[in-house]
C-alpha cells in the first residue's frame, strides 16, 4: 500500500520551525511579523479558513487580526480599507480571504494589495514573476504541494507530471513550478515533464495522461474523479480537492478527488484528505507571510 505523505505532522514540523526563526527574528530587535485577514460576507467555509490562519499565525509568533465586513460592503470600500493596510508600516501580510461578494472585481481586489505584503500571492506582479522564473512570493497552496515533493524527496526531474485543474490560483501555479528550470534564481524549478487536464480534457485522455504519469497532481474538487485503474502502480498522487460530503449516515465529511481506499492500494505515496495539502497550505502560508516581514524590513534599510 502507498506512503501516506502526512502533510499535517509535516505542517507542523514546518510551523515548529518558522516559530523558532521567528524568535530568533524578534530577538534581533525587530517586531513581531503581522498579518491582517479580511473577510466579507459570511460564507462558513471561509471564516474556518481564516479562523485556522489566525490561529496557526498566533503559534508561530505571527501577529495576526481578522477584519470582518457584512457583504453590503462595495468594492470602493474594500480597496481603501486594504490601501490604509497598505500604508500601515505595522502590517507586513494583508490577505482578502476569496471568494469575495459578486459585486466585486476579485481581480481589482487582489491587485489592490501592495505586492510586497501580497502573502496570497495573488498579485498581478506577484504572478508575473511566478512566471519568469524571478523570486516572488508564491501562493500557498501552490508552494505546499512543491514543499511537500521536496519533503518527502519525490523526485521529479525529467518525470512526467500531470495537473489536472488550471485555475489560476492552484492548479496553474502548480504547473509553473513543476515544468520549470530548478537552475533559475526562484529555486522553485522541478524540471517535470508536465501536462496540464481540465474539465475539457476528454476522460479516455485523462485516463491515459494519468496512466502514464509517475506523478499526478489533482485539484478539482470532484470526489473520486481518480480511480485506481488511471494510476501506474508506484506513482505519487498528491490530492488538492476539498469537497465536503455528506455520507450515508447523514454525516458530513472532507474528500479529496481521488478514490483513496482503492487508489491507495496501487500508487507509491498519497495525500490523505483531510490532513493531506489542507494543513500545508496554513504553513507556508505562515512562510509567506515571514518572508514578506523579512523583505519590508530589508527595503526600510
Ligand atoms: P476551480 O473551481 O477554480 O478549478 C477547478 C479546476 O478543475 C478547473 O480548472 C477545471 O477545469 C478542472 N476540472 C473540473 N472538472 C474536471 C474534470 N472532470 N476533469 C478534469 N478537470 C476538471 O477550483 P480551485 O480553486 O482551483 O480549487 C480546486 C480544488 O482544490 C477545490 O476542491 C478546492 O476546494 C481545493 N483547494 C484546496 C486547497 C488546499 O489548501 N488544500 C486550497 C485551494 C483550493
Amino acid at each position: 500500500t502507498a506512503q501516506v505523505l502526512d502533510g499535517k505532522a509535516l505542517a507542523k514540523e514546518i510551523k515548529e520551525e518558522l516559530k523558532l526563526k521567528i524568535q530568533n527574528w524578534i530577538s534581533l530587535g525587530h517586531r513581531a511579523p503581522s498579518l491582517r485577514c479580511i473577510i466579507v460576507g459570511d460564507d462558513p467555509a471561509s471564516h474556518t479558513y481564516v479562523k485556522n490562519k489566525v490561529e496557526a499565525a498566533k503559534y508561530v509568533g505571527i501577529d495576526a487580526k481578522t477584519i470582518k465586513y457584512e457583504d453590503t460592503l462595495t468594492e470602493e470600500e474594500l480597496i481603501k480599507a486594504i490601501e490604509e493596510l497598505n500604508a500601515d508600516a505595522s502590517v507586513d501580510g494583508i490577505l482578502v480571504q476569496l471568494p469575495v461578494p459578486e459585486t466585486m472585481s476579485e481581480r481589482k481586489v487582489c491587485n489592490a494589495v501592495t505586492p510586497k505584503k501580497d502573502v496570497d500571492g495573488f498579485h498581478i506582479i506577484n504572478v508575473g514573476q511566478l512566471c519568469l522564473d524571478m523570486p516572488t512570493i508564491v501562493p500557498a497552496t501552490a508552494l505546499a504541494v512543491i514543499e511537500m515533493l521536496k519533503r518527502f524527496k519525490i523526485d521529479t526531474f525529467g518525470r512526467n507530471a500531470v495537473v489536472i485543474g488550471r485555475s489560476k490560483n492552484v492548479g496553474m501555479p502548480i504547473a509553473m513550478m513543476l515544468h520549470s528550470d530548478n537552475r533559475h534564481d526562484s529555486g522553485l524549478g522541478m524540471d517535470a515533464t508536465v501536462t496540464i487536464c481540465h474539465r475539457y480534457t476528454p476522460k479516455e485522455k485523462l485516463d491515459f495522461y494519468c496512466r502514464n504519469a509517475d506523478i499526478i497532481i489533482t485539484a478539482t474538487g470532484i470526489p473520486s474523479l481518480i480511480k485506481a485503474d488511471m494510476v501506474r502502480p508506484g506513482a505519487t498522487i498528491i490530492d488538492v480537492g476539498i469537497t465536503r460530503i455528506t455520507d450515508e449516515n447523514g454525516k458530513t465529511k472532507l474528500v479529496g478527488d481521488v478514490d483513496y481506499n482503492e487508489v491507495s492500494k496501487i500508487a507509491g505515496a498519497l495525500t490523505p484528505v483531510p490532513g493531506g495539502v489542507g494543513p500545508m497550505t496554513v504553513a507556508m502560508l505562515m512562510h509567506n507571510t515571514f518572508q514578506a516581514a523579512r523583505t519590508l524590513r530589508e527595503n526600510t534599510n
